[in-house]
Parts: C-alpha cells; sequence; structure tokens
C-alpha cells in the first residue's frame, strides 16, 4: 500500500489529500496537524470577528467526520511532526495534548505547512493583548478580547491587516483619537474656488466620503460627525507610504480615503517602535508619537514559512526561508513534495521566483502534488497575484504585475487609466470601475491590472483579465474579447473590451498618452470639458485653458501649435475625441492625460 503522509491540514494540504483520495483509493493518507482543527478557511477568520455570521462551525469546509468517513484519510489532530528523516523515510511526532511521540513512515510526504504571521523582536513583545490572526484559535482569543467601546491599533496594511481593521470596526472598537483621522494638504495656488459637491467619479462608498476629497485639496472642513465621534476609531499603523502593497499608489489611495472616511486613523510611512504594558492599557510607539490607552493590538506584518523541520532535514530553501520546488511541486528529494505558503513558486509575468502566501494557489498546488504522487506529470503553471479585497463598500482587486514591480524589475511597461461604469448607465447600481491596464508596448502582451470600486462587478472583470494573463494575451486579444452583456451586468462594449481598446489605440498611434505625474505648471494642459464642470474639482497642476470639446473644431487659433498639449476631461473619453481632432488639423504633439481628472482625484 502506497504510504502518503501529508504535514498541515489546511488549504495546501486537505486539497492534496481529498485528490490522493479521489485518484488512488488504495493509499494510506495520514494528515498530520498541530491545530485543532482541519480544512478551515483562513479567509473567512475576519468575518467572523467582523459578526459577518454566527456560525463558527460555518468556517469548516469539510467537517472532520466527512473527511474520515468520505474520504477514508487517518487525520492526526494535535500532533506536531517535529523532525523528517529523508534516509529512512519516516517523520517523528508529538501529540500535543499527551506529549506522546512517535514514528511514521512515508513513500512520499507532502510539506504543507504554511507560513506564521511575522512577530518581530520590538520592545513589549510578547504580550497577551498583542495578537496575531492565522487559526480559529487566534481567531476565538481576538473576539474573546474585543468588546464594544475597546481600543485596537492594527499594525500593518495588508490584506489580513485592512480586513481585520473593517471587522474590528464592525464590532465598533475604539481607538485613541489623539491621532486625527483627518488631515490637510496646502491649496494649490492653481485652485479655483471649489464646490464641495462631490465629483461624480471618485471612488468612495459612502456619502460622508466627498467632503473628504475637497478637504484634502482645499482647506479642513467638518467631518461626517460619526467620525469625529471619539467613539468611533480603529487605527492602522503600516510603514509604506500605502496600504494593499500589490496596487500601485494611485489605486491604493481610493481605500485609504474609505478607510478614513469609516473611523480608520491611518498611519503611512510610520514604523511602529514597540509596545509599552500601562496598566492595563498598552501604549504603542510610533516614534514620532504615541497612542496611548490601547485595549489590544493586531500584528499583520506579513508571514514567514514554517519551514524549520523542513530546512532541519537539508531540504532546499530559497534565501528568504521558502521550500524551492519544480514545477511538480517535488522539493530537493523526490519523495517530498512541498506546497502552499511555504514554498517558493514562480511569478509568470515576470517570469521570476516569488511567493504568494494565497489559498487559491496553496489549493491548485495541493492538487498537483496529488496528481504527481499518483503518476501523472502535471504541472504548476505558476502565479499571476490575482487577488481581491473588500474594504467596507469598497473592492479592489490586480492580476499580474503593477507599474512599481516591473519599474524595479527594469521591464518595459505602460499603462492605461480608465473609469467606465460596471454596466450601462439606465440601470439602476451604475457605478465606475477605476482600472488600470499594464502592458508591455513592445508587442502589447497583457502584464498586470487593478480595478477599485465602489460598485459592483470589479471581480468578473479582474478575473477575465486574469485569465488573458494566463493565456499570455494581448491588449489587442481584449479588444476583441466577447463577453457577456445584458444591462444589469455591462455594455456593449465591457470595461476589459474598453481597456482594451484604449491600449491598443495607444500601440496603434491613434493617441499618445501621458499621466498626471508627468505633467508640470509649465505644460500646457487643455481641458475640454464644459465651463461648469470645469470649476468643480481641484486643478492641481498647470493653468489649463478651458475649450469644450463641442467647441474645439472652431477655437483651434487659440492653441500653440510649438508645444506639446495635454488634453484633459472628466475620464479621457472627450479628451480622446480632442486629441483625434487636433492631430487631424495638423497638431503633432498632442497627449491625452490618462483617465482625466478622475485619475487626478484617485491620486490625491
Ligand atoms: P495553512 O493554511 O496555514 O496550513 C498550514 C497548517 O500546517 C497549519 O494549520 C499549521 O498548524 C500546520 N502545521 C505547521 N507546521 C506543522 C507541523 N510541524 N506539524 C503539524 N502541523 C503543522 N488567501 C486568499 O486567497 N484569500 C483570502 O481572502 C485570504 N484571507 C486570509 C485571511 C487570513 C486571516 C489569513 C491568515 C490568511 C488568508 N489567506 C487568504 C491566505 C490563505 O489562508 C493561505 O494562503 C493558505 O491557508 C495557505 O495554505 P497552506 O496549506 O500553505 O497553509
Amino acid at each position: 500500500v502506497q504510504k502518503v503522509v501529508i504535514i498541515g491540514g489546511v488549504a495546501g494540504g486537505m486539497a492534496c489529500a481529498a485528490r490522493l483520495r479521489r485518484l488512488n483509493e488504495a493509499a494510506s493518507i495520514t494528515v498530520f496537524e498541530k491545530g485543532p482543527d482541519f480544512s478551515f478557511s483562513n479567509c473567512g477568520l475576519p468575518y467572523f470577528i467582523g459578526g459577518e455570521f454566527e456560525d463558527r462551525n460555518g468556517l469548516l469546509i469539510i467537517k472532520e467526520p466527512v473527511l474520515r468517513s468520505r474520504f477514508n484519510l487517518d487525520l492526526r489532530s494535535m500532533t506536531e511532526i517535529t523532525s523528517i528523516d529523508r534516509a529512512n523515510k519516516k517523520v517523528s511526532f508529538r501529540k500535543l495534548v499527551t506529549g506522546e511521540t512517535g514514528e511514521m513512515a512515508y513513500d512520499q510526504l507532502v510539506i504543507s505547512t504554511g507560513a506564521s504571521p511575522i512577530v518581530p523582536p520590538l520592545p513589549g513583545l510578547p504580550h497577551p493583548r498583542i495578537l496575531t490572526l492565522r487559526n480559529m484559535v487566534d481567531m476565538d482569543r481576538i473576539v474573546n478580547t474585543v468588546h464594544e467601546g475597546a481600543k485596537a491599533v492594527v499594525v500593518g496594511g495588508g490584506f489580513v491587516g485592512l480586513e481585520v481593521a473593517e471587522a474590528l470596526t464592525h464590532r465598533k472598537c475604539l481607538v485613541e483619537v489623539g491621532i486625527p483621522a483627518c488631515f490637510t494638504l496646502p491649496a494649490s495656488p492653481h485652485s479655483p474656488p471649489r464646490s464641495t459637491s462631490p465629483p461624480a467619479c471618485f471612488p468612495t462608498s459612502s456619502p460622508a466620503s466627498p467632503h473628504l476629497i475637497v478637504e484634502l485639496c482645499d482647506q479642513m472642513i467638518p467631518l461626517d460627525p460619526r467620525l469625529t465621534h471619539p467613539a468611533c476609531f480603529t487605527a492602522i499603523v503600516e510603514m509604506c507610504d500605502q496600504v494593499m502593497m500589490p496596487l500601485d499608489p494611485e489605486m491604493a489611495n481610493p481605500l485609504h480615503h474609505e478607510l478614513r472616511n469609516h473611523g480608520v486613523a491611518l498611519h503611512l510611512k510610520t514604523a511602529c517602535k514597540g509596545f509599552r504594558a500601562v496598566g492595563e492599557k498598552l501604549t504603542v510607539d510610533l516614534g514620532a508619537g504615541l497612542i496611548t490607552d490601547v485595549d489590544f493590538v493586531i500584528l499583520a506584518i506579513g508571514v514567514r514559512p514554517d519551514t524549520a523541520i523542513a530546512q532541519a532535514a537539508g531540504l532546499q530553501l530559497s534565501p528568504r526561508g521558502y521550500l524551492v520546488v519544480d514545477e511538480h511541486m517535488r522539493t530537493s528529494d523526490p519523495a517530498v513534495y512541498a506546497v502552499g505558503d511555504a514554498i517558493q513558486t514562480h511569478d509568470v509575468v515576470l517570469d521570476a521566483p516569488t511567493v504568494l502566501p494565497l489559498a487559491g494557489p496553496a489549493a491548485r498546488q495541493g492538487r498537483t502534488a496529488a496528481e504527481n504522487i499518483c503518476g501523472r506529470a502535471t504541472a504548476f503553471r505558476g502565479v499571476q497575484g490575482t487577488a481581491i479585497l473588500r474594504l467596507f463598500g469598497m473592492v479592489a482587486c490586480c492580476t499580474g504585475a503593477n507599474c512599481k514591480t516591473l519599474a524595479r524589475a527594469g521591464k518595459p511597461h505602460a499603462f492605461v487609466h480608465l473609469h467606465p461604469l460596471n454596466h450601462v448607465a439606465f440601470m439602476p447600481g451604475k457605478a465606475p470601475l477605476h482600472m488600470k491596464l499594464v502592458y508591455d508596448p513592445t508587442d502589447g502582451r497583457v502584464l498586470g491590472a487593478q480595478i477599485v470600486t465602489a460598485g459592483q462587478g470589479a471581480d468578473s472583470r479582474i478575473n477575465a483579465v486574469a485569465m488573458a494573463i494566463q493565456g499570455r494575451m494581448t491588449v489587442y486579444d481584449l479588444e476583441q474579447a466577447e463577453l457577456a452583456y445584458a444591462p444589469p451586468f455591462s455594455g456593449p462594449k465591457d470595461p476589459v473590451n474598453m481597456a482594451g481598446m484604449l491600449a491598443a489605440g495607444v500601440l496603434r498611434g491613434d493617441q499618445a498618452m501621458t499621466s498626471w505625474d508627468r505633467i508640470s505648471p509649465a505644460d500646457f494642459v487643455l481641458d475640454v470639458r464644459s465651463p461648469q464642470e470645469a470649476t468643480v474639482g481641484p486643478i492641481l497642476k498647470g493653468h489649463p485653458v478651458n475649450i469644450p470639446v463641442e467647441q474645439l473644431r472652431s477655437r483651434l487659433a487659440e492653441l500653440p501649435r510649438d508645444k506639446p498639449i495635454n488634453v484633459t476631461c472628466a475620464v479621457g473619453v472627450r479628451a480622446y475625441l480632442a486629441v483625434r481632432i487636433l492631430l487631424q488639423n495638423g497638431f503633432t504633439q498632442v497627449f491625452n492625460i490618462t483617465g482625466g481628472h478622475t485619475s487626478m482625484l484617485m491620486d490625491l
């Protein structure tokens, strides 16, 4: 009988076990899990903390009795594998409740030990009220700590930190109000008198948000009273200058507004220096300031692979300590497979090693390992970082590479911004999808996409682009893609088509693009919106000349022919027409500022 031992009984390990059983009825399959639970949804933990559902057992995707009876698995919970003896093909285990030890032989071993939350060596750690979140035990600890009015600080603005911050806000946690959630930027010298009416396209989910936008560009105005009430604050401390690093900064910025608008104080570019217990409370040291009277802290600053036993067994690790595997999930020992958060995998866009601690890849890698163990030479295709986050009323998602990463890697890339509606305007529920499509300007290959929206429909679009990346498609393919349309869902030209059309148009020379970050006050900017629109919202860069697109043909004499003309409108559509009019009237240096004013607003 083929004996397979799996270490770790959650995403990767359990996917592997189930697939193994389907392929090999005779195999002996033993799963060791040092925690009490098998097959639970780590991804669901924040939502339980936030009280979005009440059935804790609902987190157990397949219940233990079913795993035993239906899949005939030998499940050993609360049992830790302490070492791997590769020469004799056996593992040593210790039962955590009784302390009893033992050994088990294997023909194939699968390591799916995952990754642990990083707990840095900061002053004040460890502390019973400085918590991390990885499993249901951690979740219970947080749920037992949280109470209405508790003051919480979340360290880390990645997926887990953001999801937990939202959950704590749902639980009406409080954080020291001493760090204000609102802030002011100096008013631009070029700012015209501003209306307080919200820019129609700005991607925030709640009615208070637009006030924040105006505040950012102009002077401080009163926030929604809910937000200044001392019972409405949670704080996030993040070392980088943005949350959710897989997004480019301008795409993450709306999330900053969304957090602040929901009463979350956001401390960007702020490294947490340590903690001090003061009686029953904690003080969080931010270097430049303190957050006092904190009831508890959640550390969510990333994960570190649990590969100590693999290292001790002499398996090859990457410089960062991840298990090195081939496309069949085999480690440096052909009898040992590894999957999930503990491994280094391959980035298909950058064609480089990477790590991606997400459940989807872990499950597919588990399945791939099982197929190979059963003699099928299935290859794992690598990853591209497709991910999605709900943050209060917003959705942010991404796939492939972003501009930051491509620039660092020295790869050629270009991008377009666009803000199409999620479906036709006459149907209720319309909302702009704020999209960024990143592509290779040398051949049009799609490299990545990011979408932020306060409406529906981002998930289907990001998944369509994800498939395009997997198929190594180009912007011309997106342009031509046949996608489902009926008025409640999309338009005859889906936003994915539009993104492709826009980028393909640039590559064909129909128009040239620039972006706000390349515009200086000395540049000539032509605003082709209506005069009424042109008085609304911030104009921070340049001194735009306003000629509505409808009047452009008759007012060409007002435009310079000796310098570049940068054309803008609300989202870039009228500017495109204006660019075409200008080019066909002999102007040679004409650029569309990608995404128009909406892109500028997003970046404020
Ligand atoms: P894990 O699921 O962590 O399982 C590893 C298991 O191995 C652990 O239970 C551990 O106890 C056990 N183990 C470790 N060492 C030993 C040992 N020596 N002996 C016995 N057992 C051992 N991903 C998404 O794609 N989408 C999401 O929305 C999402 N949300 C998340 C939210 C949270 C709060 C967290 C923590 C993670 C989230 N993830 C999400 C990530 C996803 O859960 C992980 O990528 C996935 O669980 C990794 O699977 P894995 O099998 O590698 O590791």
